[in-house]
């Protein structure tokens, strides 16, 4: 699974665009390798508030979702079923066309 490519700020909740680097760091991490953290400094700077963000917490995935948010969205029984209910409509209007 793709690595999120932005992040939120801890402090104004801005979502800040995760520079490359920080997104290969992150599968390396995920990957179970070991890493070391690119730059001299120890954090990223909000270009938004200026809050000091630190490097680490951007890298483990730790700021991905906004905070105060559920990491994972739990879609109750209905709401999947209403899903595929959905997509079984656009599957038959694709094939209609298509005939
Ligand atoms: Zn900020």
């Amino acid at each position: 699974m793709a690595t999120e490519p932005r992040f939120f700020c801890p402090s104004c909740k801005a979502a800040i665009d995760k520079p490359p680097q920080y997104q290969l760091l992150g599968d390396v991490a995920r990957a179970g390798g070991d890493f070391i953290l690119m730059g001299s400094s120890d954090a990223f700077q909000c270009p938004s508030c200026g809050f000091q963000i630190l490097k680490q917490d951007i890298v483990s995935g730790k700021l991905d979702s906004p905070p105060g948010a559920p990491a994972k969205i739990r879609l109750s029984g209905q709401e999947i079923a209403g899903m595929i209910f959905l997509l079984g409509i656009a599957a038959f209007i694709i094939v209609r066309c298509a005939l």
